[in-house]
């Protein structure tokens, strides 16, 4: 399993590489192949393909679709220890100091803390061997599969999965499933599993607020000409409390409360908050004490990067010209970027800004009080929750409390985002988060990792789920 993962990992896989793409989606319909499943490439127009398979169970009613992506996010090799995809076995944590492991070493059994140091090797690589894996291990000891089950790995997910609404599209039949297992990202801060059932949906923008046509003393006019960086930060004040409460218009009307179910969740897990803030050594936290879990329930709004004029040594005594703020949003269900955009482009206008969408000219700067340039970004899309009290989330969850008992955390949101509003618009189905990376993966940085222990238990939990589901 270790060498067969390594391999995977060898091959380099940015979604804008197209050779390399295409390299990984063969190598692992070859890895499915070998496995007895009826696997092939999915392409749509200018898409990198993913890979689709079909492994189907006598009798069985119920298909369970598995989602992975195989691509990776670019990486700077400089700040790697060692080459992206040339993957290394350490024997623990880089940052404790950890030694290279030679596999031709390697005589007694695998230590769970060792782990294998790789691009993708916790996003998203791993649940291709594990189910891989997980299949052998079923076929070996003839334990039968009580679900028909589907494959979809994607190919440029790290990319915004810019063709996966078409993909969908064009192959809906082909994708059509009773419930997508969505197996990405990292599980739980305390290591234990975990299932989670939305992602908040995700958008952002950049505004620019102007001042004078070109910069001026700030002692001959300063307090006269408008200061752009103190307008930007009058507006950005406006937008959000100390607490981080979005003072939009509109912003909480499309929050709702969390049912029954989900809170019992949330108050089920254990809290992280004392270790991240010792971690990250923050003095305070926002939203007056409440837990992590319950502030990813509501829209958030950050402020990405500033910048106007120059600070330190580089700093003139002069009014900027212009001041710039990149703000990302993330959304709850029904809060779409589309809505999203209406309020924040409400709320810059009720401030007196006049909104253009590109650099404007003295003319349009003399015509108006205020002017701010805002550029919305055209690659977010909407939250999504599954109801957790639903019969095939309900099954799922039955299922991986017999794997792995008590230790199951159910999240009724992550934080961050996932495609996952183009499957249910498009195919209208359930989709379930089964992450398997360890929390500390360094996912989208150098160094990625994954832990060994990881890639076991991720094998004994999808060969639990594929043999032991029952049909709701
Ligand atoms: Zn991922």
């Amino acid at each position: 399993m270790l060498r067969e993962f390594i391999e995977l990992l060898g091959i380099p896989n940015v979604a804008s590489d197209a050779a390399n793409i295409r390299r990984n989606a063969e190598h692992i319909v070859g890895m499915l192949q070998r496995r007895g499943i009826d696997a092939r490439l999915l392409e749509t127009d200018g898409s990198p393909p993913a890979v689709y398979g079909e492994l189907s169970a006598p009798g069985a009613g119920f298909t369970l679709m598995i989602y992975v992506h195989y691509d990776g996010q670019p990486v700077q090799p400089g700040k790697w220890a060692s080459e992206p995809w040339t993957p290394v076995l350490r024997d623990g944590r880089l940052e404790d100091g950890a030694g290279l492991v030679e596999l031709e070493d390697i005589e007694a059994a695998l230590d769970p803390d060792w782990r294998v140091y790789a691009r993708s090797a916790g996003d998203d690589k791993a649940p291709i061997v594990a189910i891989a894996h997980a299949l052998d291990a079923l076929a070996a000891a003839d334990i039968r599969r009580a679900v028909n089950l589907k494959f979809f790995f994607e190919g440029e997910e790290e990319a915004g999965s810019p063709h996966l609404a078409s993909m969908l599209q064009r192959h809906a039949e082909l994708l059509a499933a009773d419930l997508w297992l969505f197996c990405d990202g990292p599980r739980h801060q305390s290591g234990r599993p975990q299932l989670a059932f939305g992602v908040r949906g995700v958008s952002g923008l950049d505004i620019t607020v102007f001042g004078p046509a070109n910069a001026v003393h700030s002692g001959h006019y300063g307090n006269w000409a408008p200061n752009p960086a103190a307008m930007l930060v009058h507006l950005l004040a406006g937008m959000r409390s100390p607490e981080g409460r979005i003072q939009i218009d509109g912003f909480y009307e499309d929050v709702v409360s969390p049912t029954p179910a989900e809170r019992a969740a949330i108050e089920a897990a254990p809290s992280v908050d004392a270790a991240l803030v010792d971690e990250l050594a923050l003095g305070h936290t926002e939203g007056g004490g409440q837990r992590l879990e319950e502030r990813l329930l509501e829209p958030a709004l950050n402020i990405k990067g500033l910048r106007a004029g120059a600070v330190g040594e580089a700093a003139a005594n002069a009014i900027p010209v212009s001041a710039t703020a990149s703000v990302g949003l993330r959304l709850v269900p029904d809060l779409t970027p589309k809505k999203a955009r209406e309020l924040v482009d409400a709320h810059i206008r009720a401030q007196g800004y006049y909104i253009v969408s590109d650099l404007p000219d003295p003319k349009t700067l003399r015509a108006h009080a205020r002017v701010a340039q805002v550029s919305w970004s055209d690659s977010g899309y909407p939250a999504v929750r599954t109801i957790m009290d639903s019969p095939g989330a309900k099954a799922l969850i039955a299922v991986m409390r017999e794997a792995v008992g008590e230790e199951l955390i159910l999240m009724p949101t992550m934080g961050g985002s996932l495609p996952l509003y183009h499957i249910r618009e498009r195919l209208d189905a359930p989709v379930v988060i089964l992450p398997v990376a360890n929390h500390d993966n360094n996912q989208h940085a150098a160094n990625e990792n994954l832990r060994l222990g990881n890639l076991f238990e991720a094998v004994e939990i999808y060969a639990a789920v594929i043999a032991g589901f029952t049909e709701p």
